[in-house]
């Protein structure tokens, strides 16, 4: 395939914007804030609303509170200020008769773009002012620009960055737009437009940037958010036929005896969905293909007890298999669990960990190469780096929700005998359907929805303040009747510092105060894993009655006996986020009760804390979390630049994303090296967005 230089000197749009028409270096400095570097990224860059300049009146029949265009002279400019110290600009306009005045806030330098005898038209609302019409903010045109048409027409509002102004930004788009808008490929090829019904690129860009009407505009965007999905599922298609070309795994076919063997080792049946999902891996390990499965269930689902049977069945067939974690904590948590697992069965076991001595740790690395080791248990950071397996057959990742397409490539790179492993992610954070089918589109996915028998949901509600220490009472008196208490601060990254010693201050006001009766751990992501490590294990011995903790036990912490949770601020998580950590207590036999403790002053945090406090399911909560925060940021990891979804993040509604999937399936399977003619121009963006990202070799 040709070099990204290359391509950038055959296609125009890939040039610097500073060249469009009204932008320059110094504009061009300040788009970059917005990721505009180039053409394209100008013209893709949509407006976040439009306003309208509404029908042309005179001043005499003018309607109070309707968008309306009005013409006159410029008879007076004045700067005063308010009372509360406020500047205010105000610019009278004139028809003879009649006079409109025009008012902006603290925009004092407006004041130099009118002059006086001026033709200057308003657009805007009028209120009656007492004696005359006035309007705030109206947008100022030139009366030429005002003719019957263009009044009908909606003006585009951009995102803004310092340096550039509403007015540039709308000059710059409409001169890129006449020069460049002819010269951009259609993606999409014509029979997949009239199939769908979608309208043209360059008639899109230009009716989503000056559209007519917003019927208009939204059918425009439509087409540019179905265009960019199209684009991803393209890649995604041509990167799973990719993965199904490799045939170098091994095969495992689970006989009734090995899933007799595996079933005892479990003290319970497996429930309808962990069956369904054992059956499909099971199908995967027969084949050569690598399995690339992910499994996602809710907190408590039953996701390690498949996971088992997974590592299990590779043991059986001598082969080794590794458990990786993304945190110590984690990987010991996991080391427990399978130890209660694999208490009757002879599998050679060992838990990876940062602070084993040099000399334990060569001894290990030995045995795991020499095959003395049938199941290797630690974080990804330890085992992606220095661990040469000798026969390793599968890997399965616990990612909870640090996921990301980039480190998911280059996880299988482990083994000595070239063999590629089977691979099996499991995640505890329920994705939304629109997630899946994008970040994880190049995955099979396995859904678990319902949780073992005997689970209590977790009563949560939003406790006033007034009422702390009358819960903090009872807390106690259940504490010392056995139950155990998470109390978790918040923790955003930016401020870690401030955080932890919010999660400290917290723990120093109770231990003296309220909870002076009850013996009180504190744990932090700033101690060390021992540290950590040593905490949790007072804890999950019931030395420690309650804990006062940060999102660091919002993953994979299973304590049956804490049952009780108390949230402080909880407006600063996440839907997601809040799931996670009331997950840690609906283990028990004893429903779990979870408290919030909330400064939220927006009615967007209380939706969010109501919706927490009314659904439990985790797969509607991140439906919604997706809804209200976008897909990027449903990651926690929202960047843009090349690969990001920039249009279609958050707005992609599922039928878009289930169309646009179909019909990149279908041509990845008519022309999978997208050689027709109508087809270079998709393959070619593929290339651009998703080639490095996704490591696409096969249309190189
Ligand atoms: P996850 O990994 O999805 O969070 P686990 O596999 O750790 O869930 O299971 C949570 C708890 O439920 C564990 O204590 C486990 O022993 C128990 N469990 C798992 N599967 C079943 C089942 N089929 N029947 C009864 N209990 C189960
Ligand atoms: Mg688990």
């Amino acid at each position: 395939m040709s070099s990204a230089a290359e391509l950038a000197t055959h296609d125009p749009l890939e040039r610097s914007v500073q060249y469009v028409r009204g932008v320059g270096p110094r504009r061009a400095e300040c788009l970059r804030r917005l990721d505009v570097v180039t053409v394209r990224d100008l013209l893709y860059l949509l407006p976040r609303d439009y306003e309208a300049f509404g029908r042309v009146c005179s001043i005499a029949s003018l309607t109070p509170d309707l968008q309306q265009t009005v013409l006159g002279e410029v008879v007076d400019i004045e700067v005063r200020s308010t009372a509360s110290g406020k500047s205010v600009l105000s610019v009278t306009i004139s028809d003879g008769r009649y006079i409109v005045e025009g008012v902006w806030f603290n925009q004092p330098f407006r004041a130099k773009d009118f002059r006086y005898g001026q033709q200057v038209a308003f657009s805007g609302k009028p209120r009656w002012h007492g004696q005359h019409w006035q309007i705030v903010n109206p947008i100022v045109r030139r009366p030429e620009e005002v003719t019957e048409q263009q009044s009908a027409r909606l003006l585009p509002i951009y995102p803004l960055t310092e340096g550039i102004t509403q007015q540039a930004l709308r000059y710059a788009m409409q001169n890129a737009l006449q020069a460049y808008g002819p010269s951009v490929g259609d993606i999409l090829p014509a029979q997949l437009r009239t199939q769908r019904g979608l309208p043209d690129v360059a008639t899109a860009l230009y009716q989503v940037h000056f559209p007519e009407t917003l019927a208009q505009a939204q059918q425009a965007r439509r087409r540019l958010v179905y265009e960019e999905l199209f684009v991803l599922q393209v890649a995604l298609a041509l990167k799973k036929r990719e993965n199904q070309a490799v045939q170098n795994a091994p095969v495992m076919k689970v006989t009734p005896t090995i899933d007799r063997r595996i079933r005892q080792l479990f003290g319970f049946d497996l429930t309808p969905d962990q069956n369904r999902a054992v059956a499909h891996i099971v199908a995967d390990l027969a084949r050569p293909v690598p399995m690339r499965r992910l499994l996602q269930a809710d907190v408590g689902a039953g996701k390690t007890a498949v996971a088992v049977y997974a590592l299990l069945t590779a043991i059986a067939y001598k082969y080794q298999a590794a458990l990786l974690a993304p945190t110590e904590v984690l990987a010991r948590q996991h080391w427990h669990t399978l130890n209660r697992y694999l208490a009757k069965s002879r599998v050679r076991r060992l838990l990876l960990t940062g602070n084993l001595s040099a000399a334990r740790r060569k001894e290990a690395l030995v045995a795991i190469a020499k095959g003395e080791v049938d199941l290797v248990v630690g974080t990804q950071a330890i085992i992606q780096k220095d661990v040469q397996f000798a026969r390793l057959g599968l890997v399965v990742i616990d990612e909870q929700h640090r996921f990301g397409v980039l480190q998911r490539a280059q996880v299988c790179k482990l083994n000595a005998s070239g063999q590629e492993p089977h691979y099996l992610v499991m995640t505890a954070t329920p994705i939304p359907r629109t997630v899946a089918l994008t970040v994880f589109g190049d995955l099979d996915v396995t859904t678990m929805r319902r949780p073992p028998p005997g689970r209590h949901p977790v009563r949560t509600q939003l406790v006033p303040e007034a009422e702390r220490s009358r819960l903090y009472e009872y807390l106690c008196q259940e504490i010392h009747k056995g139950r155990q208490l998470f109390i978790v601060c918040p923790l955003v990254s930016e401020t870690e510092s401030q955080d932890v010693r919010a999660a400290e201050q917290t723990y120093d006001m109770l231990r003296t105060g309220p909870f002076s009766t009850i013996r009180l751990g504190l744990l932090h992501g700033r101690m060390s894993d021992e540290t950590k490590e040593e905490i949790m294990q007072r804890f999950r011995r019931g030395t420690l009655g309650a804990l006062v903790t940060t999102s660091v036990i919002e993953v994979g912490i299973d304590v049956p006996r804490a049952t009780l949770m108390v949230i402080e601020q909880a407006e600063r998580f996440g839907l997601s986020q809040l799931h996670q950590l009331r997950g840690r207590i609906s283990r028990g036999s004893v429903a779990g009760e979870c408290y919030l403790f909330s400064n939220a002053h927006t009615p967007e945090a209380e939706q969010r804390l109501a919706l927490f406090c009314r659904i439990q399911d985790g797969f509607q909560l991140a439906e919604e979390d997706a809804r209200l925060r976008g897909i990027g940021e449903f990651f926690g990891t929202r960047q843009h630049g090349p690969g990001e979804l920039r249009i279609a993040d958050g707005l992609a509604d599922v039928d878009l994303l289930v169309q646009a999937r179909e019909d990149a399936q279908t041509l990845v399977r008519e022309d999978p090296a997208l050689r027709q003619a109508e087809h270079h121009l998709v393959r070619r963006e593929v290339l651009r967005r998703y080639g490095a990202r996704l490591h696409l070799a096969q249309i190189g």
